[in-house]
Formats: C-alpha cells, structure tokens, sequence
C-alpha cells in the first residue's frame, strides 16, 4: 500500500489516531460523567470490528502510525481482543495501545497480551477508597489496583498511570501516586483538569498548574529535571533526582496543539480533528454505503488538508473560561461527551 503522509495547514501529519469502541462506562468520573443519565448512541450505529479495521487502514495509508483504543471505557466492547489482534498484524501501525479506568483489566489482562497489545495506560485519581468512590460514584478501588498490579506483570512493553490532577479533589496525593507507580515500575503522568465535553462544573481555579504540580513534587523530592525529547507526544516529561521518570500533560495551561497530530474517530464512525472540534466528518455513512477506500481516503485527506484546529490554544485565548458546553447541549448531542469522542 503506498503511504503518502497527508499534512494539515499548519504542516500537522495525520500520525495519531484514537478509537473509541465504545461510549458506554461503568464508572462515572465527576469530571467526565458527571450526569445520572445520558443519551447512547444506538447499537446498529456501532462500527463492526472490520469496518474499524477497514477505516484504520485508510488512515495508515494517509500516514497514521499510531493508534489508541479508548472510549467510554474499551473493555466493556465484547470481544475486543478479536479487534487488537486484527491492528497488531499490521506492520504500519507502529504503535498500538489501550486506556483504561481498570475496572476488568485483572480478568481481560492476559487476552490482551495475547492478542498482541503492546501497550496500556490506566486511569488512576486516587489511592483512597472513600475519595474513589465519590469521584466515581463506583467502590471498586482495589479492583482498579488489582489490574493495574495484573498489568505490570504482564508483559507489556509499557504500563503507565494517567492521572487527571483537580485541587481540592486529589491535589494531595501526587506523591502517593507517584510512589504506587514507581513500586510497580509504572510511569505516571499527571493531566491538567480540562474543560471538555462533561466537564460543565470545570472552573479554571479547579485546575493545578503543571508549575504547581512541579513545585509540589520538587519540595518534596528535590531539584526536578526536564527530558530533552522532541516528540509530538503531550506529555512532557521530567526526571527525579533518583531517575525516577514522570510525565505531565499540560492541556490546559500550556497547550501543544502547534504539533498536535491526534484525531478521533468515535464508536459510530464520526472523525474528529479536534477534541474540542464542535462538528466531525461521517465515515460511517459512505463505509456502509460501500465508498472504496479510494474514496474514503479522498474524503480523510480532504478534511485533514483543511485542518486549522487548535482548540486547547483558542480556549486558552478565550476571555470567557465559563461552562464550555451546557447539560442540555450535551443530551442534544452525545458527540460532544468527552465519553464519546475518546479522551
Ligand atoms: N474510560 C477510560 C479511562 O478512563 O481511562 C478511557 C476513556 S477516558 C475518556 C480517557 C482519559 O480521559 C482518562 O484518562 C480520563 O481521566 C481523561 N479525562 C476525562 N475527562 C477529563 C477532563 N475533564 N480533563 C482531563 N482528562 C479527562
Ligand atoms: Fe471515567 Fe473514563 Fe468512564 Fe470517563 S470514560 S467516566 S474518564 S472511566
Ligand atoms: Fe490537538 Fe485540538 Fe487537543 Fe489542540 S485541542 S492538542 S489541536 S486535539
């Protein structure tokens, strides 16, 4: 296949593409479900795990060489190893991995490996049972740690933590965490709070800075030293004085959209070149409507030539940092959920 790489206005390669399975969840994390019901995409919508395969190679052949399976959460689709196993044979696709909240990792952990998962990332907040529960309205804390512990042992050639940092809810408990991953020989990277899609109780005061969260974790283990890595990857990272290596990924307060190179495809085949995009192009549509891939990659590259997104930069801009989308706007249009887009 020949693999012409399709460049945005601003010279971004489609390198990186999420896929959502899934926008159902079986937590309910406040800063992204926060509602007690929400609006499902209807089943007969959700894409076949060879019409995935089918719209990933499209975008392989516009030089996507990296792709995340998220959600909702991802191991709630049935089967999903069937769809990694199908992804780890292509050798284009040099970068596989998986998000999770944990909560059916211990159980899925060896199918996962097996079917050629190279990488996973868990979602962690918090190490106390009491605070996950109200963060997740869900009491399954040891389960999270019980599959994360599954992971590391796994065989994987990465494990790491994500862990959304929001003051006053788990600002205290860097350092913990930090220690958990380091024990278990996991990277963390701690994500600034962000006001996307559920997030309608966000507020900028709620939001620890990557400078706070450098300052907390530098009085604590010493002087702090940034990586010299040039990658498109959002994370910076940094070393403690011992090695010890972590990341933070300052969305908020220090965009990187100038190198921004991700786009997401939901669970129902919309393709969006911008978190934070308030429309996204139908694949489903023409995919059933039995477009070839010829014309599929016509109408991907023609979007991504157009690309002039940089959402995270413009929402820094902004002067009005108040709810970014309201509730009823939100159950309007589902798509708009940070559940459904893929985090
Ligand atoms: N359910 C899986 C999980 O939680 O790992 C995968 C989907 S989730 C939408 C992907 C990531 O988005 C998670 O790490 C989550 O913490 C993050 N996320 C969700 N809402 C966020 C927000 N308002 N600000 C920053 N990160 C957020
Ligand atoms: Fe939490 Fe992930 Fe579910 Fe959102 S999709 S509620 S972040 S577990
Ligand atoms: Fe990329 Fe949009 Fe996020 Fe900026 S806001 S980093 S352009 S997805």
């Amino acid at each position: 296949m020949c693999r012409v790489g399709v460049l945005d206005r601003f010279r971004r390669p489609l390198a990186n593409l999420r896929v959502s399975v899934t926008d159902r969840c079986n937590l309910r994390c406040h800063y992204c479900m926060p509602e007690r019901d929400y609006v499902w995409l209807p089943r007969t919508n959700i894409l076949t795990f060879e019409e995935i395969e089918r719209l990933v190679d499209v975008f392989v052949s516009l030089g996507t060489s990296k792709v995340r399976l998220t959600g909702g959460e991802p191991l709630l689709r049935k089967n999903l190893p069937d769809l990694i196993a199908l992804l780890a044979e292509k050798p284009a696709l040099t970068d596989l991995a998986l998000t999770t909240n944990g909560v059916l990792l211990a159980e899925q952990v060896g199918a996962l490996r097996a079917a050629g998962l190279p990488r996973i990332t868990v979602s962690l907040d918090t190490l106390k049972n009491d605070r996950f529960l109200a963060l997740t309205r869900f009491d399954n804390l040891s389960t999270v740690l019980h599959g994360l512990e599954c992971a590391a042992s796994a065989g994987f050639d990465s494990v790491k933590i994500d862990t959304v940092v929001i003051r006053g809810m788990n600002d205290d408990e860097l350092v913990p965490i930090l220690e958990h991953g380091r024990a278990l020989g996991v990277e963390v990277r701690f994500i600034e709070y962000m006001d996307v899609g559920g997030a309608t109780q966000w507020s900028m005061r709620d939001v620890l800075s990557r400078e706070e969260i450098l300052r907390q974790l530098a009085s604590y283990y010493g002087p702090i030293l940034p990586l010299e890595e040039r990658t498109a990857a959002p994370a910076d990272r940094f070393t403690l004085p011992d090695g010890t290596v972590f990341g933070i990924i300052s969305s908020t307060t220090q965009p990187f959209c100038g190198q921004c190179d991700r786009s997401r495809l939901t669970a129902d085949g919309l393709w969006y070149r911008c978190l934070y995009a308030p429309t996204g192009t139908d694949l489903r549509g023409p995919l059933r409507a039995d477009a070839n891939q010829a014309e599929l990659r016509d109408l991907i590259s023609a979007d991504w030539l157009a690309r002039d997104d940089r959402g995270a930069e413009d929402r820094l801009a902004s002067s009005d940092r108040s709810t970014l989308i309201s509730v009823e706007t939100l159950q309007g249009e589902p798509h708009l959920e940070m559940h459904t887009r893929g985090g």
